[in-house]
């Protein structure tokens, strides 16, 4: 899951970055509303951690500009302790919820799980398909009762799958979610990770849960 962290503080910004790649989030990062504007367009997050203080345009311009294209990209606010004014205009103006600086990292990380949750409709971090079973908090895969150890981006492109189950993805998207600006990988790395997950999930067991749409992706779900 893909994440875009806009806070000026050079520190803050630095360590947001370094916490949630150690929980496993591919991120993007800039220091002002004018980049994150520039960012935004050119990716698909699957959440924004948002400082309301910004040089140039501010947190709340940025939260209006993306409600306003009907973009819904769960969005978590960074507020100063003495800014109620500013935490409400934030929620009016589409946030999903927000931090009180300083918080703690764990606290962060939380709310991050229960916008995604909200996002993918799950009321849990566990998703179970089939007899296999996902903990998106716990990175932990289990298929036929047995674990399973993947790699850290393999666990990153079933993590999407899973959350998006059911539903076809092309490479594009899929690639979108997974990586961050600073990859620069071929047009089939996709493909060579989706075999890699379905050697380590999918060949030894049945029913086959990863499959290839023609011309369209993969999905990840159960047939009949
Ligand atoms: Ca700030």
């Amino acid at each position: 899951m893909r994440i875009l962290v806009v806070e000026d503080e050079p520190q803050l910004n630095q360590l947001l970055v370094k916490q949630l790649q150690a929980a496993h989030y591919s991120v993007d990062s800039c220091l002002s509303g004018t980049d994150a504007l520039d960012y935004l367009p050119g990716a698909e997050y699957d959440a924004i951690v948002l400082d309301i203080m910004l040089p140039g345009v501010d947190g709340i311009g940025i939260l209006k500009h993306l409600r306003g294209k009907g973009d819904r990209t769960p969005v978590l606010l960074l507020t100063a302790r003495d800014s109620i004014e500013d935490r409400v205009k934030g929620l009016d103006a589409g946030a999903d919820d927000y931090l009180v600086k300083p918080f703690s990292f764990d606290e962060l990380l939380a709310r991050l799980r229960v916008m995604m949750r909200r996002a993918s409709e799950s009321v849990s971090d566990v998703f179970t398909i089939a007899d296999l079973t996902v903990d998106c908090a716990a990175h932990t895969v289990h298929r036929g009762g047995k674990a399973i150890t993947l790699s850290s981006r393999e666990f990153a492109i079933l993590e999407y799958l899973v959350r998006n189950r059911g539903r076809i993805l092309s490479r594009d998207k899929i690639s979108r979610h997974v990586w961050n600006y600073e990859y620069e990988g071929g047009s089939n790395v996709v493909d060579v990770y989706i075999r890699y997950l379905r050697k380590k999930l999918d060949e030894d067991f049945s029913p086959k849960l990863i499959h290839t749409i023609r011309g369209a992706g993969y999905v990840l779900r159960e047939e009949p």
